[in-house]
């Protein structure tokens, strides 16, 4: 057994340092196909088993070629965050450890170790103190957490007990959000109960900000509704944030329970260049926001912050006959999960390693480079500088040069030249619609991003352009 173990565990560790060591040496984005991944990993089901380490070894050598070098400093895809060096050691052993952090009686360490992290990420974020939170698998349940929270209080402003009762009957519940709403909102809507429709979606201005005169229009159209306004720090096409301050009396006026949607863009907060963003989101009754982002620890981890924690609680909390009376903060309390693994370890070490300026100082770094790599791409010819990034967010376009090309021709020629950009190794982006139009995304959430990697990424993309026009 011993041996065994130590071979596994020295062949895992082997392959991770090889896989980090040389993702700047390797093609960002995966080379094989869907049918070559499947060749090598559906195996017919095995009557008899193989040695451990085996196992491992074939397993490494069977996934080559097919795994993304996102922690990398050159993948700037959907929203992605990195991993940092002390979140991946405490991730190994969070495994090795296998505590479950249910509650604290089942795994003591593991519980308190949460509660640091929740308090200083309350602190980071700049988000009430005496908030309730919970380390949830990342941003959509983290939404959801929040959400499930507000309708709790919601109904109960209007007598009703809605986890005993359920939504049968319930007074209906609206929320108000403007169209950068991200898609998790609305499978939280789904699995709360309410489903989509409830969601009224208000029109963004051009920096993608909620209009307060709308807002004031909405809420005023139905009074006496229970109502959830939910509020958006950071979308994923342009890192737009509401502007808090002004919308949060509105909301207030109405009782409706304010939720903030910050997975990347509430730690913008954690660095006095950005802070501003956010100026009256900590008046907000909950907020959500990942870990496996900008904070680089790996999947999954995410966090809901709650400032009403009865309703947090009388969400969340289950009790089972079983269950010790407790000493400390139990997870089972304020988690949708019961048995879960101890995410807690990749947090505190993530923040011990940084530290409060190394966290502020990695938001800066990652805005910087969504802008050198936004305005430089922008500035070659045949690309257009679509968003230019506030924080880490940024779009550009490609252009047909053809005499009379159309929108659909520019929207066409962006997506071939993304996918050449990726064929070609040296960056991975991804395509988004904004306003109707079809963009490149650069997001930057990792701390291996340089200013190495924003020359090549540049180059790369500049490469492509000449290229295309020359065939
Ligand atoms: C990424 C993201 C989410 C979803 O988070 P997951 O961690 O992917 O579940 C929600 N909202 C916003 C704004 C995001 O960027």
């Amino acid at each position: 057994m011993t041996q065994d173990l130590r071979r596994a565990l020295d062949a895992a560790q082997r392959h991770s340092l090889e896989h980090l060591e040389t993702l700047n040496d390797r093609p960002v984005g995966a080379t094989r196909s869907v049918e070559d991944l499947r060749q090598s990993l559906l195996k017919p089901l095995a009557d008899e088993g193989l040695d451990a380490a085996q196992v491992v070894e074939e397993l490494v050598a069977d996934v080559k070629g097919g795994l993304h070098a996102n922690t990398g400093g050159r993948f700037y895809a959907w929203v992605m965050g990195g991993t940092l060096p002390s979140a991946v050691a405490a991730d190994w052993l969070t495994t090795a450890w296998d505590q479950n952090a249910g509650m604290f009686a089942v795994a003591p360490a593991a519980a308190i170790v949460e509660e640091a992290a929740g308090m200083w990420i309350k602190d980071l974020l700049g988000l009430p103190a005496a908030a309730s939170f919970a380390l949830v698998t990342g941003g959509q349940m983290a939404n959801t957490t929040g959400l499930a929270a507000a309708r709790h209080r919601v109904l109960e402003n209007f007598g009703w007990d809605v986890e005993r009762r359920g939504l049968f009957g319930a007074p209906p519940i609206r929320v108000v959000t403007g169209a950068h709403r991200h898609a998790t909102i609305l499978r939280a809507l789904r699995l709360l109960g309410m489903g989509t429709e409830c969601l009224i979606e208000l029109p963004l201005d051009a920096e993608g900000r909620l209009q307060t005169n709308d807002l004031k229009a909405e809420l005023a159209k139905h009074p006496g509704e229970p109502t959830i306004v939910l509020m958006q720090a950071g979308d994923v096409n342009i890192g737009a944030f509401d502007d808090f301050e002004a919308l949060m009396p509105i909301a207030r006026q109405h009782r409706a329970w304010v939720h903030v949607d910050g997975a990347f863009g509430l730690w913008a907060a954690a660095t006095p260049r950005f802070r501003h963003f956010l100026k009256g989101a900590d008046q907000a009754d909950s907020w959500a926001t990942d870990g496996h982002k900008w904070l680089n620890v790996p999947y999954d981890c995410g966090y809901a912050i709650i400032a009403d924690t009865a309703a947090h609680r009388a969400a969340m909390s289950q009790q089972a006959e079983y269950l010790l009376p407790s000493e400390a903060r139990d997870q089972v309390d304020w988690n949708p999960e019961f048995s879960r693994r101890a995410r807690g370890f990749a947090t505190y070490a993530a923040i011990r390693q940084l530290g409060r300026k190394g966290i502020a100082s990695l938001v800066e770094r990652c805005c910087e480079s969504a802008h050198a790599i936004a305005t430089g791409i922008g500035a070659l010819p045949g690309a257009q500088l679509v968003w230019e990034p506030r924080i880490n967010q940024g779009l550009v376009r490609f252009l047909d040069p053809g005499a009379g090309a159309t929108e659909e021709n520019h929207d066409a020629r962006t997506e071939e030249i993304i996918r050449r950009i990726v064929a070609s190794g040296e960056a991975f982006f991804g395509p988004t619609t904004w306003n109707g139009r079809r963009c490149m995304r650069i997001s930057v959430c990792s701390w291996q991003t340089s200013p190495e990697d924003v020359r090549r990424t540049v180059a790369a993309v500049k490469n492509q352009l000449s290229d295309y026009a020359a065939a």
